[in-house]
């Protein structure tokens, strides 16, 4: 039996340690901000320019009415949570923000998987030249992106609130999906039979209604897509298991395009994905994965309680799967067929997947016994799930598509290129 598939089980949100450890890590990033602050404030600007360019005006809202409101939403999973350790939590965060279109209450996610990934680049020992600035971007996409900022040492990285929603909303069904049995006390341990999986969403019709809706709200409205019912995942097991993955996913996608900013990619091709040769983009991006997995992995690993979905990978398999069938499901609904028009940047969702199988045993390598085979069946259980639930979208996708349904587009000009969801793509945009 291995021993790779335990959990502690813990309290949410609350915990004395967390909160230290935030607070130490929004001093580091203050430290590390006055360092460079020449270098990065320039890079903050052109990331806030690049956040005015998708239209949208800047955020005003102050911070007490956000935290009234993010307590509403968390209060229905956390009955026993108080406000004053939401508000005395998010203060300890700093919820800083460096452009006036940051939300300081989300900002502070970003600022908070920045910390875990440069805390895993100064183990490992990659040079993060002069920064990065970091934030959201609430573009019609679902996508990462990186930009390196001209004349400077520095990069632009952003994730649009698209992809944080789908990631999110994926950690849920899958906290929800996964059976587990509570081993002793506080530790539980989860199945790695994809059966037991499958016949846990077949015996359950609103949770599997859940997983189809993912993908058809994607469909739907690619650049919009409606963010799902609030779904309830109760119990600390499962509610362990919803941090962990989203937090695991979010590294990778994270971890990724430092990966980029690291190996200086983008300056060492031409300007535009489309002037490279597709060999060189998909180098780029099996180099951008492998190296996103040794920081995901590591700064899972640095965590109190590790967070063994970043330390197996598992994290990387799912997003990429779940962002490749998001979308399949824009392309059924629009055409009937899977168009694969991003394969010219990015390699296939299968040859990722392989790679990441491959890759992950050799990282964990020096630390312990071989787990070739683990990796395998933990990887095939979560991208089985995310798989099982595709197969019922697609066929309500393309029924649809055939009786006239087609995906709605808001163009409203938005500065990403394309319309669909050229997803953890990269893009390579030239800054004036
Ligand atoms: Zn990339």
């Amino acid at each position: 039996m291995n021993d790779y598939a335990f959990f502690n089980a813990r309290p949410f949100m609350t915990k004395k340690k967390r909160l230290r450890r935030d607070e130490r890590r929004a001093r580091k990033l203050a430290e590390r901000r006055m360092e460079n602050y020449p270098a990065l404030l320039a890079t903050h600007e052109y990331r806030g320019q690049q956040q005015a360019k998708v239209g949208k005006e800047p955020l005003g809202e102050p911070i007490e009415s956000l935290v009234s409101k993010g307590f509403r939403h968390l209060q229905q999973f956390f009955p026993d949570l108080k406000k004053h350790q939401l508000v005395s939590e998010y203060r300890q965060r700093g919820y800083a923000y460096d452009t006036k279109w940051d939300d300081p209450l989300s900002h502070g996610l970003m600022l908070g998987l920045q910390q875990q990934i440069e805390g895993a680049c100064n183990v490992l020992g990659y040079e993060l030249r002069d920064g990065v600035s970091i934030g959201f971007l609430r573009a019609e996409s679902t996508e990462a992106m990186q930009q390196p900022v001209m004349l400077t040492e520095t990069s632009v990285i952003m994730m649009t609130e698209n992809l944080y929603m789908l990631i999110h909303r994926t950690a849920k069904l899958l906290a929800l999906t996964v059976p587990f049995k509570v081993v002793n006390g506080d530790q539980f341990k989860i199945s790695e039979d994809i059966a037991d999986a499958v016949a846990l969403v077949n015996s359950n019709d609103q949770l599997r209604e859940e997983w189809a809706r993912l993908f058809i709200d994607h469909a739907v409205a690619p650049g919009t897509p409606y963010r799902g019912e609030v779904v309830i995942v109760t119990g600390k097991e499962r509610q362990t298991m919803w941090e962990d993955l989203g937090d695991a996913m979010n590294l990778f996608v994270v971890g990724h395009e430092y990966a980029h900013h690291i190996l200086k990619h983008s300056l060492s091709g031409s300007a535009s994905v489309s002037g490279l040769d597709v060999d060189a983009s998909h180098r780029m991006e099996y180099e951008a994965d492998i190296l996103g997995l040794m920081l995901s992995m590591q700064a899972g690993y640095s965590e109190a309680s590790p967070n063994i979905f970043a330390c197996f990978g598992v994290g990387a398999a799912i997003v990429l799967s779940v962002i490749e069938y998001c979308r399949h499901a824009a392309q059924i609904l629009a055409s009937g067929v899977v168009t694969h028009e991003s394969r010219t940047t990015h390699p296939s969702l299968p040859s990722r997947l392989e790679c990441i199988a491959q890759i992950v045993p050799e990282i964990l390598r020096p630390y312990g016994p071989d787990q070739i085979e683990v990796v395998r069946r933990i990887h095939g259980m979560f991208v089985g799930i995310i798989q099982n639930a595709w197969n019922s979208a697609e066929e309500v996708l393309t029924r649809a598509h055939q009786q006239g349904s087609r995906p709605v587009y808001r163009d409203d000009g938005g500065w990403l290129p394309g319309r669909g969801m050229a997803l953890v793509s990269d893009d390579y945009v030239e800054t004036a």
